[in-house]
């Protein structure tokens, strides 16, 4: 009876740890395969750097690597199926790499591309510079992703840019930085440092792809030295705090960037010896060139007249800042869904969403069911098939199906994705090599 009493009092709790175990188990299990097929059906699959690739029969399912991916609590990363860990959100995978170092049984491998999507990585010596002499390249660009490597790569090029000057030149700069991110924004304080006569040049704002992030994004990165201003001391910070905190040593250093200024083309200068910068404003003659431009590209543009005008932005910052407009959103991927119905729920907004194709097929289903839903409300408008024509003071002229209509216009964003920097560094005549899924 006692023996009995005994027995019942240990398998009790054990049957309901158990149980508990199934569940949680199983509800995880659950949302992973929501989360995979929300990412298959909106085609979003490939990684967009370096990212974790699982080798299934290695692979323990001990979930380490679930908890330790930094970026699981904003997104969804990596998740468990079939009790083995799965990258169940490709494109939020930003390649903090924790996953690997946690891994008890030596199951991931960190790669570029996939079978089906090559990911171009530029030849980049030890030193920075390319295989065109002169022309360096630092940060995400060269593959390695993260704030802390972009700083240090950043500082680091910088020192054989000065080994290069060392040698003299006739060129009217010493140097032309590419891109304000954190790794221009290092080699920036650095060639101020090394007291060179530099210019960078950015085509958007201060803090590149941070800039970027959403609002309130928790950055997590490492203490890192930045020339003149000295360490950067953050572990977690809010992405408005980092950009603050870059713009107050902006400020303290007077370092100057040249913004909203585009390179277009970088060529040889005549003669020999030093290169020609051409910007979407000016030409720079300059002895070498340090390309920290990231990953992401320029955004597309539409090429209509009137694209100049300081009405038109290529992303959306504030919604609140359009209150009361008229405005036009175009595209038809998630930011462009995602700006026009954050501008929509604005007070005494009038939104257009102008799109050339007739269904957004390559957006989230939540996106979709939101303009839907907006639409019916008559809260936003939705033009398929249609094409700006000309942007003009305050209207638009838009083609839908061969029939042109004018619309009242204050504002319109261009969220038609970007180019990506491979055929900028080809014409440079830097070497490109394509990974597919390969370290
Ligand atoms: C959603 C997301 C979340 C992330 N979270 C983190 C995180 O928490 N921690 C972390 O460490 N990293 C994170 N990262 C990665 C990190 O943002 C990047 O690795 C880092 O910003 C790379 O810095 P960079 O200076 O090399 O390039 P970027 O930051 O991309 O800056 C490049 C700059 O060059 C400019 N540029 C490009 N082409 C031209 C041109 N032709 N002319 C002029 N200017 C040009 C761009 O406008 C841009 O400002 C995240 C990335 C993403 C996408
Ligand atoms: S840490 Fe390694 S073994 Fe554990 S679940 Fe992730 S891939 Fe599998």
């Amino acid at each position: 009876m006692q023996d009995n009493f005994l027995t019942y009092l240990y398998l009790i709790p054990a049957f309901g740890i158990l149980i508990w175990y199934l569940r949680r188990h199983g509800r995880l299990e659950r949302e992973s395969l929501a989360a995979l097929r929300e990412a298959t059906e909106a085609g979003m699959l490939e990684p967009p750097t370096l990212h974790p690739e699982i080798d299934l029969r290695k692979c323990i399912g001990c979930k380490s690597c679930v908890v330790a991916c930094p970026e699981q609590g904003a997104h969804t990363v990596l998740g468990m199926i079939g009790k083995k860990a799965r990258l169940i959100g490709p494109t939020n995978c930003i390649g903090h790499g924790a996953c690997k170092t946690v891994c008890p049984a030596d199951a991931i491998t960190l790669v570029f591309g996939t079978a089906t999507r090559g990911i171009d990585i530029p030849q980049v010596k030890p030193n920075f510079e390319t295989d065109v002499p002169g022309v360096f390249i630092a940060g995400e660009l060269g593959g390695m992703g993260l704030i802390y490597n972009a700083i240090e790569q950043g500082r680091q090029a910088m020192e054989s840019v000065v080994e290069l000057l060392k040698k003299g030149h006739n060129n009217q700069h010493d140097l032309v930085i590419v891109g304000a991110g954190p790794a221009g924004f290092a080699s920036t304080l650095a060639a101020k440092a090394a007291s060179l006569n530099s210019v960078t040049v950015e085509q958007e704002e201060l803090g590149g792809t941070v800039a970027h992030f959403p609002r309130g994004k928790l950055v997590m990165t490492r203490p890192a030295n930045l020339p003149i201003a000295g360490k950067m001391n953050f572990k977690e910070v809010q992405k408005e705090e980092l950009i603050e905190f870059w713009r107050s040593v902006e400020e303290q250093t007077k370092i100057t960037f040249n913004y909203n200024e585009r390179v277009d083309s970088i060529d040889a200068a005549p003669g020999g010896g030093g290169y020609i910068v051409t910007t979407n404003k000016t030409t720079y003659d300059t002895r070498a060139v340090l390309l920290a431009i990231g990953r992401r590209g320029s955004p597309r543009q539409l090429g209509v007249p009137g694209e100049s005008l300081p009405k038109v932005a290529y992303r959306l910052i504030d919604p609140e800042q359009y209150k009361g407009m008229h405005v036009l959103v175009v595209g038809g991927g998630d930011s462009a869904l995602e700006a026009a119905t954050s501008i929509a729920a604005e007070t005494g907004t009038t939104v257009t969403l102008s799109y050339r194709s007739g269904a957004f097929s390559r957006a989230k289903p939540k996106n979709r069911d939101k303009v839907e839903a907006m639409a019916n409300d008559g809260r936003l408008s939705v033009l398929f098939n249609s094409n700006v024509q000309e942007i003009k003071v305050d209207s638009v002229a838009i083609s839908v199906d061969d029939k042109t209509h004018e619309l009242q216009n204050d504002a319109v964003i261009v969220s038609a994705g970007g180019i990506l920097p491979t055929a900028f560094l080809k014409k440079i005549g830097i070497n490109v090599e394509t990974k597919w899924g390969t370290e």
